[in-house]
């Protein structure tokens, strides 16, 4: 047997790497990541159909080692500079978020230290890390009690889904009581919370969509009708979900009132802040003499949030946060005792698997937590002031072009589309939409509103600014200029 141990061992030690290789290698990283990062103004944000990666197939994975440079040049290729590129200053697609360098960091240290983040008895410095990171989230968010408490997950859907089972469990909801509940949102809530009812085992829920006003924002006097209707039919209303900075058009639900009602019926108030729970770090003030904050007011009053650190505070993708105002609630949905677990009992901190679907999982915390202290809150605060005042400056401006508008951006998205002297305004837009892919220089996306298509501008890079938008404008400019020739 010990012949046998003692053969195997050169090949197994491959795995381990020497101070040679591991120069080498880092020297060939570095040199890429550098060349990516210094090209980046002159790449194009969307190589739109260029290279689908289809020849990744033709090698087969693990059966014949290749060198570093052989692996980063496939990358290239296949990878990173084709189809969406996020970390570019011009995607204003969707929700960019872009991946700022000191996370990367953050995850390189992580994962060659490797310290189990899951349990506070397994390293009490890396979760007492991921829970100032929390505390520092439930602060912005204006949870003061010390019973305010959340838990970092891979997204904002994950985030969605934990805070769903919570008030599912919370509230009592069992399997007998699932075809008699009811949940209340409106349409332009996150596909994303419909899945998490489906995974909670709420697929057979009673789903009230509460009508809207002209900004699409929840219509709260409709909201409260209903919940009275169905109470007094003998239904059980538990959940309402709000958005702060929906997807579409980042307009924020009337969250103040919402929240009376919930209280005054006793329904889980839960707001997906996915997409605009950042912008809470803003002081921007608004031309009416409110302020951006202000537009949050009452999410405070929230039994949960869902917030994304990969879209507002820039990170790589992989780090959301679910915040809930009563930390027993994620106990009672996630807490469990099991004997190989005997060991770890602890009360000094929260520990995180106690409030998670999760176990093992990686250190994210520190992606948060190492910007923060390298950069300061104060460079977030401005780069998030200056996206807000951005997107305003686009929706002002792309009207001079001749564009008709959607909602005032209260965040940082504008939508936008052009009416054709004559023609279907709906077929106009979508050609343009195509035009400016083909381009490839910007990113944008699209949405549909009551049967009507938007062209959307989403300023969420950290690497976007004035320069961005204003080329932006000329080329837009440029496009309906020629599109018109085209037409006429
Ligand atoms: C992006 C988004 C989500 C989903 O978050 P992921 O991190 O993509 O899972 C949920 N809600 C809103 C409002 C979003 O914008």
């Amino acid at each position: 047997m010990k012949q046998t141990i003692k053969a195997l061992e050169p090949v197994a030690r491959q795995l381990e790497t020497t101070i040679d290789q591991r120069a080498e290698w880092m020297e060939a990283l570095l040199g890429h990541t550098e060349q990516y990062l210094r090209t980046l103004p002159e790449q194009k944000a969307f190589n739109y159909r260029t290279n689908e990666g289809r020849t990744l197939s033709e090698i087969p994975v693990g059966k014949h080692p290749m060198g570093i440079d052989a692996i980063l040049e496939l990358y290239k290729k296949n990878v990173s500079e084709v189809h969406i590129n996020p970390p570019s200053a011009r995607h204003f697609g969707y929700i960019p978020g872009g991946g700022i360098f000191h996370a990367a960091m953050a995850d390189y240290l992580a994962a060659v230290t490797n310290p189990y983040a899951g349990m506070y008895f397994a390293n009490p410095g890396a979760v007492r890390i991921e829970n100032q990171v929390i505390r520092w989230l439930c602060e912005l968010v204006g949870y003061t009690s010390p019973q305010s408490f959340g838990n970092l997950t891979s997204g904002g859907s994950i985030a969605n889904l934990t805070a769903i089972a919570a008030a599912r469990d919370w509230m009592n909801v069992t399997s007998r009581d699932v075809e008699r509940s009811v949940v209340y949102f409106t349409r332009q809530v996150h596909h994303c919370v419909l899945k998490a009812l489906r995974t909670a085992g709420l697929r057979e829920v009673i789903i009230r969509e509460v009508p809207m006003d002209k900004n699409l924002k929840m219509k709260v006097a409709d909201l409260q009708e209903m919940i009275e209707t169905d109470k007094a039919s003998g239904l059980n209303p538990f959940l309402i979900v709000a958005s702060a900075g929906t997807t579409d058009v980042g307009i924020i639900d009337p969250l103040e009132p919402i929240a009376n009602i919930a209280e005054k019926y006793n329904l889980w108030f839960h707001v997906d802040g996915a997409y605009g729970g950042a912008f809470l770090l803003s002081d921007v003030q608004n031309a009416d003499g409110t302020t951006v904050k202000q537009q949050f007011k009452g999410i405070e009053r929230a039994d949960s949030i869902t917030l994304d650190p990969h879209k507002g505070f820039f990170l790589p993708y992989g780090l959301g946060a679910v915040l809930v105002k009563n930390i027993d609630a994620l106990y009672k949905s996630n807490s469990f005792k099991a004997n190989y677990l005997q060991d770890a009992d602890s009360d000094e901190e929260p520990t995180p698997n106690d409030i998670s679907i999760e176990l093992s999982k990686h250190f994210r915390g520190l992606r948060l937590w190492l910007p923060l202290q390298l950069a300061g809150e104060n460079a977030f605060k401005a780069a998030l002031n200056e996206k807000i005042l951005l997107a305003r400056y686009f929706h002002e401006a792309v009207q001079k072009l001749g564009f008709e508008v959607g909602p005032y951006p209260e965040l940082s998205i504008t939508t936008y589309r052009f009416i054709p002297k004559e023609g279907d305004a709906n077929a106009y837009n979508k050609q343009l939409l195509r035009r400016i892919w083909d381009d490839g220089r910007f990113f944008v996306s699209s949405t549909t509103i009551a049967g009507v298509y938007w062209i959307r501008l989403c300023v969420l890079s950290f690497r976007s600014h004035l320069e961005e938008i204003d080329d932006y404008l000329i080329f837009l400019k440029q496009l309906v200029k020629e599109e018109n020739m085209v037409l006429s």
